[in-house]
């Protein structure tokens, strides 16, 4: 069944069960699992004012990017294929990271971060439109 799957988190509370599902799964089928992370921010918001007065705000989101992924990779103790760690629109990169490593399945949480508000998140909208292979959109209990 499936072989390569990739697990995409933003490490929010809301993400933790996908990334649970996501090990189960790669158990049950005895698959490789692949962890991708994206930072969301893109240097053009420098221009747009408050960020700009943050120093060296990029490689702070690159530090706290790398952490939240060690603590990820404890808490699962999983071994993973491949991790990554993206930069710009989660939704492209996470698509792009999954044609380049040819995932056959893709975890995510049906929201994340970015709240509950919607039927199902944004990010998870868009990869499910525009996937080329299964996608698993994990409840996120509310
Ligand atoms: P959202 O649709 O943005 O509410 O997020 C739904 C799910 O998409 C989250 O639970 C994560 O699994 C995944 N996701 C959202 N943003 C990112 C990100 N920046 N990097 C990796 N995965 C993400």
């Amino acid at each position: 069944m499936y072989k390569n799957i990739l697990l995409a988190s933003d490490f929010s509370p809301e993400a933790e069960r996908a990334e649970r599902r996501a090990a189960e799964v790669a158990q049950k089928y005895d698959a490789q699992l692949s962890l991708i992370h994206v930072v969301d921010y893109y240097p053009s918001m420098q221009l747009e004012g408050g960020l700009a007065m943050l120093p060296n705000i990029e490689e702070r989101l690159n530090e706290k990017a790398q952490e939240d992924m060690d603590a990820c990779i404890a808490r699962l103790s999983m071994t993973f294929k491949n991790t990554h760690i993206g930069h710009g629109p989660p939704k492209g990169v996470i698509i792009d990271y999954a044609n380049e490593i040819e995932a056959d399945l893709i975890v995510l949480g049906s929201h994340g971060r970015h709240g509950l508000g919607l039927l199902l998140g944004s990010t998870a909208t868009g990869v499910l439109h525009i996937a080329r292979c299964d996608v698993l959109a994990v409840r996120v209990q509310e």
